[in-house]
Order: C-alpha cells, then structure tokens, then sequence
C-alpha cells in the first residue's frame, strides 16, 4: 500500500482546498480520475466515515493508502492546472451562486472577466436571510481579492482566495 507522500508524487500541488468543513480525522481517501491514462490521480479527497458517501461532485474511485492520520475530512489536495483547478471552481459553486458562466467569455483575460462579473453579480443580490449575511461578505471579500489576482495576471494566486470562497459557498447554495 502506498503511503500519502508516494500517492502526490513529485508533483507540485496547486490548491489546498476544503469543499467539506468536518473536523474528524479522515479514514478513506478519494482519487480524481488521472490526466492521462496509468497517471497519478489529479486529486485526492480526504472524508471520515460518516462523509464516505458525500460530494458526489467529487467523483472518483476510494485509494489504498498507508497513511491517512494527519489529515482531517472535506480537505481535497488538487493536483491539477490553475485552469483546470479555476475551472473546478465554476462548476462546483461558482457559477451555480452568481450565474457566471465561463463558457460565456472568450477572450484572452478570460478568468479576470469571470471573477469580476461574479464578483459583481454577488455584491448585487437581494438582502440575505440572517445567518447568510455574514458568510456572504466573507466570500465577497475573498472574491474581490481573487478577482484583483487575475486582473493582475496572476490566475495561480487567484485559486488561493477561491479555496476559502468553496468552503464557505455551501452556507449559500
Ligand atoms: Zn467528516
């Protein structure tokens, strides 16, 4: 069985995120399907027994690994490209919350255009119900950030900011 460090390889890790808030350790990892064919996984996503079964949109097949102890459920270690990761992101919860769709936009500044708009089309939604208030100016913030990170040009740094936007999205959907 391989231990964790031997399942990430030599490859850089791209985004550290948390689409799942649960402080249990986990006991079962996830594996994304593979870039190319006999490639390590593109993600590996972390869950305790009672999580086994939740986000289906992470779909992917349970890994045998060694060493599970030092990581908690809901953390996913994303392996893929910052257009891959960016992308992730849209279909998970970004689009699904403000309406902005990638496939929308073709120009060359394509993910500064995106964040910007959802950035846009979230600080204009109506009044939240109290309890969404607060979550909804955190992600605000966060996206506003992300959204100056790709402005900048800077799309890797962008996916720092939208990791927390993720794991504080679900409070909104
Ligand atoms: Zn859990």
């Amino acid at each position: 069985m391989p231990t964790l460090t031997q399942l990430c390889g030599a490859r850089n890790l791209t985004s550290l995120r948390n689409p799942l808030t649960c402080k249990t350790t986990s006991t079962v990892v996830r594996q994304g399907p593979a870039a190319e064919k006999g490639g390590a996984p593109a993600w590996l996503l972390f869950l305790c027994p009672e999580h086994v079964n939740t986000l289906p949109d992470w779909p992917g097949d349970p890994a045998d690994v060694d060493d599970l102890s030092s990581m908690t459920c809901g953390a996913v270690l994303d392996f893929r490209s910052t257009d891959q990761v960016l992308q992730s992101h849209a279909d998970l919860w970004l689009t699904p919350l403000t309406g902005v769709d990638p496939k929308m936009y073709i120009t060359a500044d394509k993910w500064a255009d995106v964040l910007d708009q959802a950035h846009r089309a979230l600080a204009e939604q109506p009044d939240r119900a109290e309890g969404e208030s607060e979550p909804l100016n955190s992600l605000l913030m966060m996206l506003g950030i992300a959204a100056k990170n790709a402005a900048m040009g800077d799309l890797y740094q962008a996916t720092v900011p939208l990791a927390f936007c993720e794991t504080v999205a679900p409070r909104l959907l």
